[in-house]
């Protein structure tokens, strides 16, 4: 059955709550555990603490409340559950418990557990932490939760906890929850207040004017072929590179108008991961976006947790799109 919902629904309150409690957790991690340090090479525990962590608490509240979904996600405990691997798991159950209370390593492990990885005509799909450089770094990432009902998603929410509420205010307030629901547009909530605001993309007609967004990282995005489509469409500003989904996030709310995606030369076969695109974006499209691949085709999440049948990723603010995918031709 495809249910219908609205902004009351228990799939949307237990999504927010679950979402908000996770990145209040990675937040916490961060700042418990690195403060406002970049994370040398050596010790990348803390973005592991905080991934697993962050799975184990949205897993627990979706599946207590819809325990015949199946969720998709990155992790597993398996190696959380190795003799060498007992501190990692003492500190996730640590930072675990200060969510939920009184929660043992060995619920935190089965909480992780319930990602099944079955594609169901009904499942969620999860990025516990998405953008793991970024959080390495102290920039951008974002948690990322999805609902797909037979390959369509039907909600999709990204907590943005190091992103800047007002962009006219960047070093003011920072945290952000993306909410969109299927034909009912996207939200932006400002996760201290709860403030609600109605999110649309940008009108820009005139590529001139288009300002791109792209990975930070050059081997998931190809830099110079974005480079070349920019002079192709004389865009002079310059392209803002930003970790996680918190760019479709960006574009959702009309702050750029291109996101652009073209698989990288070190990796040119990639095949994108369904918690990578999935929230972020059906917020692009309710807020007016378009979404496709660079070939133009839609999206497909309904054939397994790589997405086999699209090369790259293309968002943009709807006008612009053909234009682009014409200059993206070779
Ligand atoms: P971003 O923060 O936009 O750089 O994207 C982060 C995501 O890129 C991670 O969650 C990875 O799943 C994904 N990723 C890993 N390798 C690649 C690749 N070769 N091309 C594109 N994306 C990748
Ligand atoms: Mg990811």
């Amino acid at each position: 059955m495809v249910s219908t919902m609205d902004e009351n629904s228990p799939e949307v309150v237990t999504a927010i709550q679950a979402t908000i409690k996770a990145s209040t957790l990675c937040q916490k991690i961060r700042v418990d555990l690195v403060g406002g340090e970049s994370i040398l090479k050596s010790d990348k525990s803390p973005v592991t603490i905080a991934d697993y962590g962050s799975q184990a608490i949205i897993c627990k509240l979706i599946r207590e409340r819809f325990p015949n979904d199946t969720i998709v996600a990155e992790e597993d405990s398996k190696e959380l559950r190795r003799p060498d691997r007992s501190k990692i798991l003492e500190q996730v159950t640590n930072f675990v418990n200060v969510f939920v209370p009184a929660s043992s390593s060995e619920e935190v492990c089965s909480w992780i557990d319930f990602s099944s990885n079955s594609i169901n005509d009904r499942f969620w799909a999860l990025d516990p932490i998405d953008g793991t450089k970024g959080f390495l770094r102290g920039d951008q990432y974002a948690i990322a939760l999805a609902l797909i009902e037979n390959g369509v998603v039907k909600l999709g929410l990204l907590a943005c906890p190091n992103l800047y509420v007002d962009i006219h205010q960047p070093f003011e307030e920072k945290g952000c929850l993306f909410v969109a629901l299927k034909g009912k547009g996207s939200v932006q909530m400002d996760s201290n207040s709860m403030n609600q605001q109605a999110i649309s993309v940008s009108k820009v007609k005139s590529p001139p004017e288009a300002i791109i967004t792209e990975s930070v990282e050059p081997d998931h995005a190809d830099h110079l072929t974005h480079q070349r489509l920019a002079q192709k469409l004389n865009i002079s500003k310059p392209s803002l590179r930003m970790d996680s989904q918190a760019k479709y996030g960006i574009l959702a709310r009309g702050e750029v108008t291109l996101y652009l995606r073209v698989p990288s030369p070190s990796e040119p076969g990639y095949k994108e991961n369904i918690w990578d695109h999935a929230a972020g974006s059906i917020i692009a499209e309710e807020a007016g976006g378009k979404v496709t691949d660079v070939l133009g085709h839609p999206l497909d999440f309904s054939c397994g947790i790589k997405m086999k049948k699209n090369h790259g990723v293309v968002v943009t603010n709807g006008i612009l799109h053909d234009v682009v995918l014409k200059a993206l031709e070779i």
